[in-house]
């Protein structure tokens, strides 16, 4: 058994509501001058510096901020090529329509299980660079048994949060068999892929001649259900539709995009807040000139939201939650600390998961440390890299604490 404790702490987001002596009016729990004690990968003490308890080892992070690590509780990292011109042609007003998910699935089929490693695993360490500690891998770019249960094999090397997504567009030798596909991917492609996945997902989306309509993705969803995968939803990117509604209707723990969402789509989502999270992915209505959902009008309707990269090679190449949060807080009318809480506690939930997305005595050691003495500045200093993750169990040395504001 070794222990670390951080102290030199500026600022400490915790997200942990009942922690004696900081400030829960953003319910932030945040703490100044504060340490943290991790003990074999786990979070052993949280409090203030000058109480902290002796440790094996000790590391000053210098006056910079530590906060949760990020919960990327929305990835589809297992892919290879790219899509950059089809990102230029939008740029130029070809509008999206999920058609370009093909060229991807081409791309992966051809690559071998090496390369797609290889791919997963730098995607990983990026997005571990920028903060994040928790990512949800989905399958969806090789829509045969095979290369789906393959895609899943290779997530799950890096995350338990795997999710099959045979349902992500109805493959081109499918085109005009898709009663065909759907009993394919219900069928012997779900019995390939549920030993390897947690979560099985949909991209339930009527306005794509791709995707899947609503009869489809239930027919989906609860063949997955029956084989013991937890739901999730892509629903309402494109345009209204019914992708809530199937969410709250089958106990989804997510429905995600949430970009066009009608009055009857808001209230039943707030009525089913305790069961279904409404992910909000903005850097795909950036990557695709859209409109952004209205992060406000969830909140103030009462539903549980969270935040995701979606991290894509079609409609979002890019794997930063800094990113992300500087969007929700600039473009959808969130507060930096709703935003950061979005992404943290908000798709921890989404993951129905307790045990990440705050620090907190007992929660594995996902620390995220800030070359900045407060959250805020993660959307105030948007674009410029300061959020990383520190290694689990603290043997990461921090440097040389530039950050330390002058007059401590
Ligand atoms: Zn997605």
């Amino acid at each position: 058994m070794t222990s670390t404790v951080f102290f030199g702490i500026a600022e400490l987001v915790t997200n942990d509501e009942l922690l004696d002596g900081a400030d829960h009016s953003q319910h932030l729990g945040r703490l100044n001058d504060a340490a943290v004690v991790v003990q074999d990968g786990l979070i052993a003490w949280v409090g203030p510096a000058a109480q902290a308890p002796p440790a094996d080892d000790r590391q000053d992070v210098g006056g910079r901020a530590v906060i949760p690590g990020f919960v990327d509780s929305h990835s589809h990292l297992v892919f290879a090529g790219d899509r950059s011109a089809e990102f230029a042609a939008r740029m130029t007003g070809v509008p999206y329509d999920g058609g370009g998910i093909a060229a991807s699935v081409n791309a992966t089929r051809a690559a071998s299980d090496e390369e797609l490693r290889a791919l997963v695993g730098a995607r990983v360490a990026e997005m571990r660079a920028q903060g994040t500690t928790t990512v949800e891998i989905k399958s969806g770019y090789g829509l045969s048994v095979a290369d789906e249960a393959r895609s899943l094999r290779i997530a799950a090397e890096f995350t338990s949060e795997t999710t099959f997504l045979g349902a992500h567009v109805v493959p081109p030798e499918f085109a005009d068999r898709r009663p065909e596909y759907v009993e394919l991917v219900t069928g012997e492609m779900l019995a390939a892929c549920a030993p390897h996945a947690r979560w099985i997902d949909v991209f339930c989306e009527p306005h794509s001649a791709h995707a899947f309509s609503e009869d489809e993705a239930r027919v989906v969803l609860s063949a997955g259900r029956d084989a013991g995968l937890a739901l999730r939803v892509h629903g309402n990117q494109l345009g209204h539709g019914p992708g809530v509604r199937l969410a709250v209707e089958l106990g989804a723990a997510s429905v995600d995009h949430c970009t066009f969402l009608s009055e009857t789509d808001v209230e039943q989502l707030a009525a089913a807040s305790d069961t279904t999270v409404a992910t909000l992915l903005p850097g795909v209505e950036f990557s695709t000139r859209s409109p952004y959902p209205n992060a406000r009008r969830l909140l103030d309707a009462g539903v549980r939201i969270a935040l995701a990269s979606d991290c894509n090679p079609g409609t979002c190449y890019s794997s930063s939650m800094p990113f992300v949060l500087a969007l929700a807080v600039r473009e959808m009318g969130l507060t930096p600390a709703e935003a950061l809480l979005a992404a943290t506690v908000g798709s921890a939930k989404s993951l129905r998961r307790n045990d990440i997305g705050a620090i907190r005595p007992g929660n594995p050691a996902d620390l995220t440390v800030l070359d900045a003495p407060s959250y805020l500045h993660l959307s105030y200093r948007a674009g410029v890299p300061i959020a990383r993750a520190l290694a689990s169990g603290g043997c990461e040395r921090l440097g040389t604490g530039i950050h330390r504001p002058p007059d401590r």
